[in-house]
């Protein structure tokens, strides 16, 4: 076969992209993947250097604002206006996509995620749903999604402990966690001093920690596809950059290659995809621009959006797949459903203690599951859903991370003795928020602002609501008392929720919805399966799926999606394979 015209086009090559062409080649499917970014995949010391905080900082792997933006407006009656420069989220770019940069936080989650309008109504009553609040369920359960969340874990070497297996509930576990089927596939990463000091002091306030899910591997590992990766080096350099040893998985180091070596794999990499061409309900390939500049038109029998859910949305709208969501009469679903995380942060800090927080992964440490999704009653508290709590070493940065006493100016000699006298003597605690979907929260194009090709940018409307500013404080006191518990010297509290959402203030690059499953076409863009209702051979993969926020991150359940619509693709595509 030519790599001219492929089985399947897959548009993005992050994680989700990833594994996707990577179930497809295994099967047998020809599989060109459409990367806006550089490949540097399988270049010796491809990532060297990326232990050079102010790389980090400068957001080299991040999507290119001056190529293609978004633009924001808090509310309907404002003018959007474009982003300068990524902030609150930071998307990835390039071959590995966002999972390059991310924690390497594994979670799954709980049941109640996929179902929270049922779930809330038995518990609460229909009227518990607030006015304008469009929170929906998945048309699918954690026990359909189970397989593929073991087969994610498999693949990528995920350590911890489990907590629930196959209903029996497991010591040193999260006691909330639907049941597994077995144990993770590796131990946790080790225990580390500010982690440790977290897990011992919310164990006396009568809490249930346990260790983070991670995809930094804790020993060397060898996986399914006969992957094999070393252990992590504990160097701390992963939170926002790519791991220089493979340590942490990412799309790189674990699907890509698996893809490559089928020979059943085309990267075309700094190629934009434009538009998915179609006839109404069939598509018949992409229309992409190259490095150069030069316009290609592709052709295959299925395509796959794996572009992150922001891109996923705006590739549909600007091809004119599906109907647009309507906020006046709440008709049509694409762009519907805009979902976020808030995280809040609160230091402790310590004049004579040491805690080694020079060492580390983002993803060690200990969480705990008491307020996150409906694990606590809810009634008088204002709110619903919820979020974990947790502390890890090095979440922000050698420097970015450092936290200063209150009234210390935030920069010249003084913030400079802070820093030195700080840096090491510090316990971060997170608090991790669901930002549930509001009818009048959504992603559409921008009248006025274009990319590049002339094409109309993603415009996003979004505000802080009610809801998040009362699980806000509400997670704020909790966090308070944890932190007061370890008997600090000093406490930096969270810097609350502003007026408005700010763009420049990092919250989490888990943006979801635009794109959303559900059991009726009259209200979802993508079966449970992820394929178009409306065009029946694509399939829309990523956050843009999920029909709200939720308060454990995402990828985990990303990924295990990603692996469910690949069973759909080579089911419904494998038959059909020219000889
Ligand atoms: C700093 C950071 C920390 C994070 N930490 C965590 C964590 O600890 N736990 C957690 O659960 N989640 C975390 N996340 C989120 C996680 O990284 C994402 O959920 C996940 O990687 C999304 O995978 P994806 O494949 O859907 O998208 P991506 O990995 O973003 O891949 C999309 C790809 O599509 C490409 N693309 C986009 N548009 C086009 C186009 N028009 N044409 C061609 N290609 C295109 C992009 O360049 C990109 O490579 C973090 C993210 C960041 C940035
Ligand atoms: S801490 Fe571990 S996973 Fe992170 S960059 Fe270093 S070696 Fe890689």
């Amino acid at each position: 076969m030519s790599a001219v015209e492929p089985d399947v086009i897959v548009v993005g090559l992050g994680w989700v992209g990833g594994i996707i062409a990577a179930e497809l080649t295994k099967a047998g499917l020809n599989v060109v993947g459409l990367e806006r970014g550089p490949d540097h995949d399988g270049r010796a010391g491809a990532f060297a250097g990326s232990r050079d905080e102010l790389r980090i900082r400068r957001l080299e792997h991040t999507q290119a604002t001056d190529a293609e933006t978004w633009t924001l407006r808090h509310d309907r009656n404002e003018t959007a206006l474009p982003f300068r420069r990524a902030g609150a989220f930071t998307p990835g770019t390039g071959v590995g996509g966002s999972s390059l940069l991310y924690g390497g936080m594994a979670w799954r989650f709980p049941e109640y995620d996929f179902m929270p309008r049922t779930a809330i109504t038995a518990r609460y009553g229909a009227g518990a749903i607030p006015d304008g609040a469009t929170i929906a369920d998945w048309g699918l359960s954690y026990q359909d999604l189970a397989p593929y969340y073991d087969q994610f874990e498999r693949m990528a070497g995920v350590g911890g402990r489990a907590g629930n297996i196959n209903g029996e509930i497991q010591p040193g576990g999260n006691p909330f966690e639907a049941p597994r089927s077995s144990d993770f596939p590796v131990p946790p990463l080790r225990d580390l001093g500010g982690p440790s000091l977290f897990r011992d002091t919310v164990r006396r306030l009568g809490y249930h920690p346990f260790p983070v899910p991670s995809s930094a591997l804790s020993t060397d590992y060898v996986n399914p596809d006969g992957v094999a990766r070393r252990a992590c080096t504990y160097c701390g350099y992963c939170a926002g950059a790519p791991c220089e040893f493979g340590a942490k998985a990412d799309a790189v180091v674990t699907v890509l290659p698996v893809a490559r070596r089928t020979g059943r794999f085309w990267v075309r990499a700094d190629c934009t995809v434009t538009e998915v061409l179609h006839d109404g309900g069939t598509a018949r390939g992409v229309r992409y621009y190259d490095a150069a500049g030069t316009r290609h038109e592709l052709r295959a029998r299925a395509v796959v959006l794996s572009a992150y859910a922001f891109s996923n949305t705006r590739l549909l709208l600007n091809s004119g797949l599906g109907t647009p969501y309507d906020p006046d009469t709440g008709t049509g679903a694409v762009g519907k459903n805009y979902g976020y995380n808030f995280g809040l942060h609160s230091h402790a800090l310590f004049a004579n203690r040491r805690f080694q927080n020079y060492v580390g992964s983002p993803a060690i440490g200990y969480a705990i599951a008491e307020y996150n999704a409906d694990n606590f009653d809810h009634t008088g508290l204002g709110f619903l859903d919820g979020g974990l709590i947790w502390t890890s070493n090095r979440a922000a940065g050698p420097l970015a991370g450092i936290p200063v006493p209150p009234g210390t100016p935030r920069w010249g000699p003084e913030w400079k003795r802070a820093i030195g006298r700080w840096y090491d003597r510090f316990v971060t605690v997170v608090g991790h928020g669901a930002v549930l979907p509001h009818r009048d929260h959504y992603l559409d194009l921008d009248p006025t602002y274009t990319d590049r090709y002339g094409l109309p940018l993603l415009r996003i409307t979004f505000d802080w609501g009610e809801n998040d500013r009362r699980m806000y404080d509400f997670m704020a006191g909790k966090v308070a008392g944890i932190v007061a518990a370890m008997d600090p010297d000093e406490v930096v509290p969270p810097a609350g929720l502003p007026e408005h959402f700010n763009t420049a203030a990092y919250q989490s690059t888990h943006n979801t919805g635009g794109a959303i499953m559900g059991p009726d076409p009259a209200s979802s863009v993508v079966s449970p399966w992820l394929r178009m209702w409306d065009c029946g051979n694509v399939w829309v993969a990523g956050g843009s799926a999920l029909p709200q926020g939720t308060g454990t991150g995402p990828t985990g359940t990303i990924c295990a999606l990603a692996y469910r619509a690949a069973h759909d693709i080579i089911r419904t595509q494998a038959g059909r394979r020219a000889a």
